[in-house]
């Protein structure tokens, strides 16, 4: 949908709260506002609330409610289920996780080398799928936990996880993914995964930002990262989001109908952008496997354009894109996902990733279709387009605009 006269294309990055969703936190402001650890029912009936909205969150997953921990975000998350895995195996002082997980991993780890931990952040392949045997070869005795995402928030592409997840309990090594894209986009169940350890983010499924779970497999051994009052059942201290919590319960039972549309129409906007991209655009390639991906993502490389000049111009028509993801942008580093892909920082400076949604329709498709073309044309044109510095790109796009 084109509200507000803009085309958002950018649902990996974050998506709109869904009305339904509003609708169910909003009592949780307005009147019944109170802190469920009270002694009195006006703030202790919340509790009820809260667990059933767990009850929700859990049948997302197939999972018990009491393997649910809500959380802040999935980077408290991620960091969470790492930490927890070094805590209960004081033995045990190696991580495996990959080249092309979310900064969530990619900077926790690093900051667990400086820490004395050893890290090792796996290659990919070129269509940034993972070798399994690799993953199994860089497991040692001393593997505490091995991280890897379900699915990329860059490229879409998915990793192998149930295979990923039987090679980790084959070897005595625990297993955390970060499935903070999957919900809404593909069937989740944790019963035929084996996961250990499971990250959900609710901003990414049309709740709002700034609430999370982890999952944590019953009998794997947890040890919380946040410390306080006695709230997750002393599993996360911090009094609980109450209407954030709501909201994600709320979303979690869309996500599920959604499924369909996702991966019907929603799989059709995006095959019909990417087709209609490749097919227009000359020297335009897709990043990442064609097949092994979520239905909503395409990453685009344009030669011989520069991405922030490129999503500059986009911004002026009302399109929202982006490259690499929101929280690396603006650094004109190139993508580290695209990096490891083994992708030419020229290139990778030239992608884009479009992520569709729920919302999006065939005329926002269609408008991008219609305008892309001459924008990548003008740019090309344009010397200085392709330049490494903010300042050359932002005047290379206003004198191209
Ligand atoms: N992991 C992935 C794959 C993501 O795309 C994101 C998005 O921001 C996160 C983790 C972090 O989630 P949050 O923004 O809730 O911290």
């Amino acid at each position: 949908m084109s509200h507000h006269g803009f085309h958002y294309f950018d649902n990996n990055a974050t998506t709109r709260v869904a009305p339904e969703v509003l609708d169910a936190m909003l009592p949780f402001f307005e009147k019944d506002w109170g802190n469920p650890s009270s002694a009195y029912t006006f703030g202790n009936h919340l509790a009820k609330h809260i667990e059933a909205a767990r009850e929700k969150v859990a049948a997302l997953l197939h999972a018990d409610p009491r393997e649910i921990i809500f959380t802040s975000c999935g980077t408290e998350s991620n960091n969470t289920a790492i930490h927890a895995a070094l805590v209960t195996q004081p033995g045990k002082r190696h991580v495996v996780t990959t080249a092309v997980e979310h900064s969530a991993n990619i900077k926790f780890g690093k900051h667990l080398q400086k820490m004395g931990c050893e890290v090792t952040f796996l290659p990919v392949e070129s269509d940034g799928s993972i070798d399994i045997h690799l993953v199994e070869k860089s497991i040692r005795k001393d593997t505490a936990i091995v991280s890897a995402m379900w699915a990329n928030n860059e490229t879409g592409v998915l990793f192998p996880i149930e295979e990923i997840a039987a090679i980790c309990q084959a070897h005595g090594a625990l297993f955390h993914t970060d499935a903070v894209q999957v919900p809404g986009k593909l069937k989740m169940n944790v019963r035929d995964l084996g996961a250990n350890f499971l990250s959900l983010s609710a901003h990414k499924f049309h709740a709002p930002k700034g609430i999370g779970l982890l999952y944590v497999k019953k009998h794997t051994k947890f040890s919380p990262y946040i410390f306080g009052g006695g709230q997750e059942r002393g599993q996360r201290g911090g009094t609980e989001n109450v209407p954030y919590i709501i909201a994600f319960g709320r979303a979690a039972e869309l996500a599920m109908a959604s499924l369909h549309d996702e991966n019907t129409r929603v799989r059709a906007l995006r095959d019909k952008l990417e087709k209609g991209i490749l097919t227009s655009i000359p020297h335009a390639t897709r990043n990442g496997s064609k097949e092994s991906r979520l239905p909503n993502t395409s990453n685009i490389a344009f030669d011989h354009v520069e991405a922030e000049a490129l999503l500059l111009m986009l911004d002026q028509i009302g399109v929202c894109a982006s490259s690499g993801s929101a929280c690396t942008t603006g650094s004109l580093e190139p993508s580290h996902v695209l990096t490891a892909m083994g992708v030419s920082p020229a290139r990778a400076r030239g992608s884009i990733r479009f992520s569709l949604g729920l919302y999006n329709t065939e005329a926002d498709v269609d408008y991008l279709l219609k305008h892309l073309p001459p924008i990548i044309a003008k740019l090309r044109a344009t010397p200085g387009s392709s330049s490494k510095t903010g300042k050359a790109v932002r005047e290379a796009a206003a004198t191209a605009a």
